[in-house]
């Protein structure tokens, strides 16, 4: 079977992902075109991979789990924080209507840009800036996905949630986090879960870490 194929059956469905939507987005994203070239021969692999400025591209099972935790619908308005290389973001642009994806280094956000137009993905805004503060123009959102490492769920994320809504986001210290699902009920009561550990790049930004703790991942 082709890399992907592999990735999907062993790595994925193997594994326990279950959303049927999510194994199919990734059966379809062409993950090699979001990791650096020199890393080509390991875009499939069953790991984290190093990108520009210093950040990673999440391991395809975490990314799944992410997403099957997060249950998008077709019609939902999903705010990302952390577009990363845009891997994410584009398997987001498939299973909702409209992603808003914001990435604190400008850089890193022109490539996911240019690898997302290249992909004819026509769904998905984009904006350099402190994705703790949220994208206020557009919310409220359904969904919210934070994929980089918060000491708490910001202030905004939470306000910018729709009633019903999911945020999901990796919480704890710099080098082990829980995957937390969110949920904001009617009267703005939350309901909220912790899932397995994880590891994250810092999320870093007005209402998370102020710089770059001492870390390695
Ligand atoms: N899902 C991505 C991986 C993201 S890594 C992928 O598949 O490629 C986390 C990203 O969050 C990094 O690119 C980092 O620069 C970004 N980031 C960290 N703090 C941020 C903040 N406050 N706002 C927006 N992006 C942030």
């Amino acid at each position: 079977a082709p890399p992907r194929r592999r990735m999907v059956e062993h790595q994925l469905a193997g594994k326990g992902i279950r959303d049927r939507r999510v194994l199919e987005a990734m059966g379809e994203v062409p993950r090699h075109l979001f990791v650096d070239p020199a890393l080509l021969h390991r875009a499939y692999g069953d790991h984290a991979l190093p990108t520009a400025e210093g950040q990673t591209i999440s391991q395809p099972w975490i990314v799944a789990r992410m997403l099957e935790l997060l249950a998008v619908a077709p019609g939902h308005r999903v705010l990302e924080v952390g577009t990363g290389s845009g891997y994410q973001t584009a398997l987001l642009a498939r299973l909702a209507e409209r992603v808003f994806s914001i990435e604190r280094v400008p850089s890193l956000m022109r490539a996911a840009q240019g690898r997302l137009d290249r992909l004819g993905i026509p769904n998905v805004m984009f904006r350099h800036g402190d994705g703790t503060l949220g994208w206020q123009e557009f919310a409220p959102y359904a969904r919210v996905l934070v994929s980089a490492a918060a000491p708490r769920v910001p202030e905004a994320l939470r306000e910018q949630l729709a009633d019903g809504g999911v945020l999901v986001i990796p919480v704890g210290g710099p080098d082990l986090q829980h995957l937390e699902v969110w949920q904001r009920m009617p009267g703005d009561r939350w309901r909220h879960v912790r899932h397995g550990e994880c590891r994250f790049v810092p999320l870093v930004g007005r209402d998370a870490w102020r710089e770059t703790p001492q870390s390695e991942h």
